[in-house]
């Protein structure tokens, strides 16, 4: 057996690249809070992507109509500025916290065999989740399973190729349609927050999206993208105590400009 790596050291780290966590890693990047992502999925979007990827959505603000997909590239292109790792393929299995008051989070790897596990260690943790992980469900062909992850034959369990897949495979197998070929392990287990701040109930552990719940929580992106907001200051407050928080528009500051690289 592989050893495992030792741990990625990070300000933040992110649990789930769907639409709640790709808005957060901007948000932080904003409270200039360094972070890495981690998700299941070969790629980012969470639910957006895997999905409904073609379906329009019309409730964002600002943007009458807009699909799944593109929704997903545009958080990734306002994300670009700050550049967080995004580990992707790794299922989060263990979240502890350690005695200096961090947590130590471990993955298994899903895509290039059992023995690819990564650790992270943070002082802040925020669980993206959304309903939990997609999980591929398998057919059951054991002559199938040397193909997973070899070219030039590769076979796919999601319902439509990855482009890791389609760059590397001269054939690509896709079992399955759309929904049919992904299942949805819901875990239906919410994580109660402070609807201020988003911490729950232990220290540095925050949660964002479909995952968390308080007091009139809705399951809507619009207001996963007003939690993501309220957690990243949360946790510049945890961070960086006793500094002033000051309230600073994009529009108008040259700091956050500068860090965004915009403006003059
Ligand atoms: C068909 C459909 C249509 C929708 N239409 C709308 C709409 O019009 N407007 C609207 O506001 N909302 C809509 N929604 C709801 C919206 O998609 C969700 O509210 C939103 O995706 C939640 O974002 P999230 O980031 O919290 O979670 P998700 O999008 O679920 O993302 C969570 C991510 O976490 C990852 N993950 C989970 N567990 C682990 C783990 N252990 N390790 C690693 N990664 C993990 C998952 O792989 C996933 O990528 C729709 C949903 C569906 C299904």
């Amino acid at each position: 057996m592989a050893a495992t790596p030792p741990p990625i050291e990070t300000e933040a780290l992110i649990i789930g690249a769907g639409p709640a966590g790709l808005f957060l890693a901007f948000q932080l990047g904003l409270q200039e809070i360094g972070c890495h992502l981690v998700d299941v999925l070969p790629e980012p979007g969470g639910q957006c992507a895997a999905l409904y990827p073609d379906k329009p959505i019309y409730d964002l603000p600002g943007l009458p109509v807009c699909s799944g997909r593109e929704l997903t590239e545009r958080l990734l292109q306002q994300l670009r500025p700050f550049n967080p790792p995004l580990h992707l393929g790794q299922l989060v299995s263990s979240v502890q916290r350690q005695p200096d008051g961090r947590w130590l989070v471990r993955s298994n790897g899903q895509n290039n065999g059992p023995n690819n596990i990564q650790a992270w260690l943070a002082p802040t943790v925020f669980i993206a989740a959304g309903v939990g992980a997609f999980v591929p469900r398998k057919e059951a062909l054991p002559e199938l399973e040397p193909f997973e992850h070899s070219a030039p034959v590769q076979v796919c369990y999601h319902g439509r190729p990855t482009k890791a897949a389609l760059a590397t495979a001269r054939h690509v197998v896709v079992y399955g349609g759309d929904a049919a070929a992904v299942e949805l392990a819901l875990q239906r287990k919410l994580l109660p927050v402070d609807s201020a701040t988003m911490a729950s109930a232990e220290p540095g552990l925050y949660a964002v999206g479909d995952i968390n719940h308080y007091p009139g929580k809705r399951k809507l992106i619009v207001c996963a993208f007003h939690e993501a907001t309220l957690a990243a200051f949360a946790a510049a407050a945890q961070l960086r105590p006793g500094q002033r928080q000051l309230l600073q528009y994009t529009t108008t500051s040259p700091r956050l400009q500068q860090l965004l690289g915009v403006g003059g």
